[in-house]
């Protein structure tokens, strides 16, 4: 089997350089070497086994990336600050000036306003488009296009790519496909289903503590080389580095994700239920009213169910905030933004996570202002989270109060 089983994280074996259960952690910028041979061979790219300098990477990130990359059984991977700093730095080794990149619309904010508004700038185009359509897609293709680029599960509308549909697209025109799975960890394995290359904030579920940002691009030796490469390598030269210190928290947290994103799925799918038959326009993939609920289902591992994802439309912006003000008043989750911590956090993504996307952009692609993005949390009873949140719904007017 070419694909281990996507919780494989669990068997990654390390210890640390004095026997401890964790791998040490290395807490230095730059590496000796014994003869100077060696540090030119390194430079040259020629030496397995010797670290160079932190920006190019660290023991510590190597680990984290190693985990990463057996989750979504890619050769290597390479760890980033930030999510965005895996997605530039990914974007940026595979287009040049007069580049093109075909991507789907709804996307996360900061991925739309660099595709949008910064990689012109570097005469980098790209086409936005509706990514459930394999044809849109396919005519959107130009001669100069190197990259089809969407989220398996995007954000905030949470529509699902045809991740094999795209693959065999790409293929045929000899692009790469770059899947962004940080709305799906374990639940989709994009790699398994032929994206080249897989990228993550880490911010998200994968460390799930909303301590701190992160990212990851998985995907072959060859590409994780060149993201690295002293002389040309986008992460190397840009410099995104994640330090040593927070590689070493955020691989510990990852060793609890297959157990959290059961919880986080089981508990969205029991309140994405409710919502829909309160009555209320309900986006979670794993409702059968999802456009895309049978494709998702092909897709997917099904241990880890249909994610922590889900939106609501309560009709306006002024609901919206009313009611998560009053659900962060009654201690169900907090008004943030962001997603994959252990509370229920909610925000309208039109005025926030997605504001970078146009008005009438917004309109188009569905995004109506009265949406609410839930990431719903790790709640051990989420019937009483349910009732609770039933209440502030009928509170601000938004389910009628039943006669007594
Ligand atoms: N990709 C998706 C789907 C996101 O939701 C986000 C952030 O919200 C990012 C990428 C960017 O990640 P980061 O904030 O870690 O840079």
């Amino acid at each position: 089997m070419k694909y281990k089983p996507a919780d494989h994280i669990q068997d990654l074996q390390y210890f640390g350089e004095f026997g401890g259960v964790n791998p040490s952690i290395s807490d230095s910028s730059t590496y000796t070497f014994l003869s100077a041979k060696t540090m030119f061979d390194t430079f040259e790219g020629n030496a397995d086994g010797c670290y160079l300098y932190s920006r190019h990477t660290s023991p510590s990130n190597l680990y984290l990336g190693e985990a990463l990359a057996a989750m979504e059984g890619t050769e290597t991977a390479n760890v980033a600050a930030s999510g965005m700093g895996a997605i530039t730095s990914a974007l940026l080794q595979l287009c040049k000036a007069g580049d093109h990149i075909v991507s789907s619309r709804t996307i996360y904010g900061g991925t739309y306003a660099f595709l949008k508004n910064f990689a012109p700038g570097f005469n980098i185009q790209t086409s936005f488009v509706d990514i459930t359509k394999l044809d849109v897609v396919e005519a959107a293709i130009t001669e100069n296009t190197k990259v089809i680029f969407c989220e398996s599960v995007s954000n905030p509308l949470l529509e699902v790519a045809n991740i094999e549909g795209l693959s065999k697209i790409a293929k045929k025109h000899g692009l790469i496909l770059i899947v962004d799975n940080t709305f799906s960890p374990l639940s989709i394995t994009p790699g398994k289903l032929g994206a080249d290359v897989i990228i993550h904030s880490l911010t998200k579920f994968i460390n799930g503590s909303s301590d701190t940002v992160g990212g990851v691009a998985c995907g072959t030796q060859d590409f994780i080389n060149a993201l690295r490469s002293v002389n040309d390598g986008a992460n190397m030269l840009l410099g995104p580095t994640m330090d040593s210190m927070r590689s070493a928290s955020v691989l510990k947290n990852m060793r609890t994700l297959h157990i959290r994103m059961k919880q986080h799925s089981k508990n969205a799918m029991y309140l994405a239920h409710k919502f829909e038959e309160d009555g209320f326009r309900t986006v979670y993939p794993g409702l059968p009213s999802h456009p895309s609920h049978e494709l998702y289902k092909t897709m997917m591992n099904p241990d880890y169910g249909f994610g922590g994802m889900l939106t609501i439309d309560v009709g306006s912006i002024d609901k919206a905030n009313e009611l998560m003000e009053l659900m962060q008043e009654r201690n169900l989750g907090y008004l943030a933004v962001s997603l994959g911590f252990y509370k229920t956090l909610f925000s309208a993504p039109g005025s926030s996570t997605s504001s970078e996307i146009p008005l009438e952009e917004q309109k188009e692609m569905g995004l109506s202002d009265g949406l609410i993005r839930f990431s719903i949390g790790l709640d051990n009873d989420i019937e009483r989270t349910y009732k609770i949140m039933k209440d502030c719904m009928k509170e601000v007017g938004l389910l009628v109060e039943e006669k007594a």
